[in-house]
């Protein structure tokens, strides 16, 4: 096959691509009950003659192509399924979404529709499929819940998978563009949440009461040095205070206060360490003033690090592909479970340029006005497909590695 045949296939499909990612985004569901989505994609992948199973109370789809017992490499694609709460702005847009409150404002609705496009063209291509493709549609990532689970129903088992690919469309990329890095790419993202307590009394009679807000206050602060003190001037990392809870009344001391916030961090080292240092300084700040602090920690997940190799057999398929421009992004401060994939086998996570600055296409990712050219979406098939068709020949081992 040449490489303008792969090229010209994935074209065709833009009409049915966007279809695909109109549909869904008219139609988007929460973290938690994607069961119409998982229906619709369950229905499609059954069209193309594939035999799909849902999982996870019916609001995951998993489907493999390819013969798992005729050697290569099995490798695992996934797709996040998932929207926000959001209320969508934009008025004229014919396929906003038909779900007051609800908007796929993150493009999973475009992972989605790329996934599908993939599955229709590994089908026509079963014949040069050497190994074995598993597509993985995966719900409940903006609540960092989905991936854990799916792993643990097995789905990096039955065959062994050797490999993982993903993508995340992104605004601040162009559309023609693909990103990919070695390494890091997004952050770890946890929430952990903090109660100081000390003991009310009267805002006029403070020696009386033990005022959990100046502490809470100093805390505040103090969690900043862990980033400018404690961390590497090499290395980057965040802490966030997010929410502050505490008191009812100008004239009441409340007996405590909450914290709620975040770290994010490039690797395991800083991740844990930061976790663990804000607990430290809450209750040693607490301590001092003969209060309490606790910390609990909340939903998260590890920084999402895209091995070299994997790295490198995406940057081969993006250079494969007519027309379409390479670009190496700086890491970002957001985070995906697609980690958990990673943490798992050896994988790449890489960005679909989906912004359009002359069309106005340049919001945010979680904004009402988010959007995508979808001119990207062939663009993702292609890229998608190459490198798939390339690990499961070869793996990974086939690609020199440039570090
Ligand atoms: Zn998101
Ligand atoms: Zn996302």
């Amino acid at each position: 096959m040449t490489l303008t045949e792969l090229h010209d296939r994935a074209a065709q499909l833009s009409g049915s691509l966007v279809r695909d990612r109109r549909q869904l985004h008219q139609h988007p569901e929460l973290s938690g009950q994607e069961t119409g989505t998982a229906r619709y994609i369950y229905d499609r992948l059954l069209s193309l003659g594939l035999e799909p199973r849902l999982l996870l109370d019916d609001r995951s789809v998993v489907a493999d192509i390819g013969d798992a017992l005729g050697g290569g490499h099995p490798l695992l694609l996934r797709a996040d399924i998932d929207a926000l709460p959001i209320f969508e702005r934009g008025e004229q847009r014919p396929y906003r979404s038909l779900v007051d409150g609800v908007m796929h404002a993150c493009g999973h609705d475009a992972h989605v529709a790329v996934a599908l496009g993939v599955a229709e063209l590994l089908v026509q291509l079963r014949g040069q499929l050497a190994g074995m493709v598993r597509l993985a549609f995966q719900p409940a990532e903006e609540t960092a819940g989905g991936a854990g689970r799916m792993i643990e129903a097995g789905v990096l088992h039955g065959p062994e998978i050797e490999g993982a690919l993903g993508l995340h469309i992104w605004s601040g990329v162009a559309a023609g563009t693909v990103g990919v890095r070695s390494g890091a790419i997004f952050a770890s993202a946890d929430e952990f949440a903090i109660l100081i307590t000390g003991r009310g009394g009267h805002g006029a009679l403070p020696h009386q009461a033990l005022d959990p807000v100046p502490i809470a206050s100093m805390v505040v602060l103090a969690l900043q040095t862990l980033i400018s003190r404690e961390t590497s001037p090499f290395q980057s990392a965040v802490v966030t205070i997010g929410k502050i809870e505490g008191g009812q009344a100008f004239n009441v001391i409340p007996e405590t206060v909450s914290l709620v916030g975040t770290v994010r961090a490039f690797t395991r080292e800083d991740r844990d360490r930061l976790l663990r240092r804000v607990g430290e300084v809450a209750s040693g700040i607490a301590g001092t003033f003969g209060a309490t602090a606790t910390m609990e920690r909340r939903a998260g997940c590890p920084p999402v690090i895209s091995d070299p190799a994997m790295a490198e057999l995406v940057r081969s398929a993006v250079l494969a592909s007519p027309g379409v421009d390479l670009v190496e992004p700086e890491p970002l401060t957001v985070g995906d479970d697609m980690a958990l994939f990673l943490e798992s086998v050896p994988g790449c996570y890489f960005l679909l340029g989906g912004g359009n600055q002359q069309a106005g296409i340049t919001a945010p990712h979680h904004h009402p006005e988010f959007d995508l050219d979808e001119g990207c979406l062939p663009v993702g098939v292609e890229v998608m497909t190459r490198a798939a068709l390339e690990f499961c020949r070869n793996g990974a081992a086939g690609t020199t590695v440039a570090e």
